[in-house]
């Protein structure tokens, strides 16, 4: 059999079996910095497997980036930095823009949108964090779809998340979700950066966060989101620890969830194994390439 459709069907039943599933949408893919619109016709076909998750009986939740990208064109159109408070207003007018697209992909196939803005505070204090939690699951009740950011807008820069790889870990964590799926503008983890060394490898399997898997890291960042691969392992590790499962893979291209599914590449990161003892198998634990 080829290496390519062993990799599909691996997918298809990790992605099949999830009940529940957290798709993260970096802000270059919703977002397209040249046109400076929002990347319509991509969304319809993630919307579209989206659409086939649900009616297989699996629930998603949306985390999605791209408020500040859409805004940011009333502020600036070069390429400079835009000031804190820029950008929080900016995230205030691209968000409606985004929530606009989202809801109109969503109702085509049916589907009612919720659309939840978080702050960190939202998480860390007990009480928002539980009724944070029962909103998601009543919205997940009734076969609407949630889609949550961050609340750019009202974030202090001191108390926020930055990057929605560890806001969408932290929904993964509260709603119990078994798969988050992080699409991006990269395919996966790489021992080295892929763009400065043409030797650099994907790892295709991460069964623990080990330094030598932090190495690979490195800072890149992306134009128009905060987060990079540093802030995809923090997510990696916080999901691991309570049991759930993490694909990283390149949503550029149409149909990003059923690329996954057809084999596409993708760095998939499982739970950390306990031994007998009750304790993390970690230290015989080597990346596969
Ligand atoms: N919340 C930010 C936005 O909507 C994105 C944060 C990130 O890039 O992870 O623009």
């Amino acid at each position: 059999m080829q290496q390519d459709s062993i990799a599909a069907i691996a997918n298809s039943v990790q992605l099949l079996s999830a009940a529940r599933l957290i798709v993260k949408i970096g802000s270059g893919l919703v977002f397209d910095a040249d046109t400076g619109e929002i990347r319509g016709s991509w969304l319809e076909t993630l919307i579209e497997d989206v659409a086939r998750f649900v009616g297989r009986g699996q629930q998603v939740i949306i985390v999605t980036s791209g408020a500040v990208a859409a805004g940011s064109r009333r502020f600036c159109r070069s390429d400079r930095r835009l000031q804190a408070e820029e950008k929080q207003a900016a995230a205030a007018i691209g968000q409606v823009q985004l929530m606009i697209a989202y809801e109109q992909s969503l109702k085509h196939h049916g589907f009612a949108v919720g659309q939840l803005l978080l702050t960190a505070q939202d998480i860390d204090n007990r009480h928002r964090y539980l009724n944070v939690r029962s909103t998601l699951q009543q919205l997940l009740k009734v076969g609407a779809v949630p889609v949550v950011n961050e609340n750019d807008a009202t974030a202090t820069t001191d108390i926020c998340f930055g990057d929605n790889d560890r806001l969408a870990a932290r929904v993964a964590e509260m709603v119990n979700a078994d798969v988050l799926i992080l699409l991006s503008s990269v395919d996966g983890l790489f021992t080295e950066d892929p763009q400065e060394n043409q030797f650099a490898r994907m790892i295709t399997e991460v069964r623990c966060i080990t330094p030598e898997i932090q190495a690979m890291a490195g800072h890149s960042t992306a134009r128009h989101g905060s987060g990079g691969m540093v802030t995809k392992l923090m997510a990696a590790s916080m999901v691991m620890d309570v049991g759930c499962e993490m694909v990283i893979s390149n949503g550029s291209k149409p149909y990003p969830l059923a690329a996954i599914e057809n084999g596409g590449p993708s760095t998939w990161f499982f739970p950390l194994a306990k031994d007998k003892g009750g304790h993390d198998a970690c230290a015989n634990c080597l990346p596969q390439a």
